[in-house]
């Protein structure tokens, strides 16, 4: 993955405070929903790489990544400082096994995410293979404030293109309001608010489970699942749901 091509920016949007998307043009090779790539800028001297999701699908141009800005972090203040033009540094080939081909089969599929944890399911969302292969896909989305709730006309387009098939929930822990769901992804998992309002619950039988995101909801998440008798899939041993821990 240390094989890096020249890209340029060629499109930015900030969300919410410290909450951005970049896109970018550059030669990387074919990739799969769900993979990541590099992302590097030069400073002082030295090549700052860190992964990062592909929001496009693999057939979309540009490139995209979702991505917030993180106190004291090497990286994420000066890529949030870039603006259209600027020169970065991607790899070449795409990496990482978080996509479906390592997935089971099951009826539903189940996406749960936190933060920027979203941008690879929008990959995955846009490909043909989750509606060929799954009969309902469910997209959770855990943020802690309204503003966090990024791309919400691209879900509502994909809302609209797979009917009933789809459904997006997002779930808000730090804000009250009438519409929203309140809370934090595990908690609505454990008072059953979160298949309530889905209409689905998640068991082993008809269920595979993809959790992005940060290791505080994964590590629990994975506890409440076990509970319930999904076991972590593996290519020897296909089970009931698989991970992405960004940090
Ligand atoms: C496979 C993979 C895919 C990833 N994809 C994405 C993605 O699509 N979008 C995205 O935003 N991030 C993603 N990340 C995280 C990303 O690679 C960086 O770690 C993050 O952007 C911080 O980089 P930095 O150089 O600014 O911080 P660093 O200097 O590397 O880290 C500073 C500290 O912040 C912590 N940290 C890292 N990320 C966060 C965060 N989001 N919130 C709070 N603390 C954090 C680190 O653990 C570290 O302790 C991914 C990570 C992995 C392993």
């Amino acid at each position: 993955m240390s094989d890096w091509v020249k890209g340029q920016v060629v499109g930015k949007q900030q969300w919410a405070e410290g909450l951005y998307s970049l896109q970018f043009d550059a030669p990387i090779h074919a990739f799969k929903a769900g993979q990541y790539i590099k992302v590097a800028l030069d400073i002082a001297g030295e090549r700052i790489g860190r992964p990062y999701s592909l929001v496009n699908a693999p057939q979309e141009r540009p490139l995209e990544i979702f991505f917030n800005e993180v106190n004291g972090g090497s990286l994420t203040a000066p890529l949030s400082a870039l603006n259209i033009g600027d020169p970065v540094w991607l790899t070449a080939a795409a990496g990482g096994i978080f996509t479906l081909e390592t997935v089971a089969p099951a009826e539903t599929l189940w996406l749960l995410a936190t933060g920027t944890g979203l941008g690879v399911y929008l990959s995955i969302l846009r490909s043909a293979e989750p509606w060929e292969r799954f009969q309902r896909v469910i997209l959770v989305h855990g943020v802690r404030q309204v503003a966090d709730l990024a791309y919400q006309d691209l879900l509502a387009e994909i809302s609209e293109r797979h009917g009933e098939r789809f459904r997006m929930i997002a779930a808000v822990s730090r804000e009250t309001g009438a519409h929203l769901l309140n809370g934090r992804i595990t908690d609505l998992l454990t008072n059953g608010e979160l298949e309530t309002i889905a209409g689905a619950t998640i068991d082993p039988a008809t269920s595979h489970v993809m959790l992005c995101g940060n290791s505080a909801m994964i590590k629990d998440a994975k506890i409440i699942l076990e509970a319930r008798g999904l076991v972590r899939h593996r290519r020897q041993a296909p089970g009931h749901y698989t991970t992405e821990q960004y940090h």
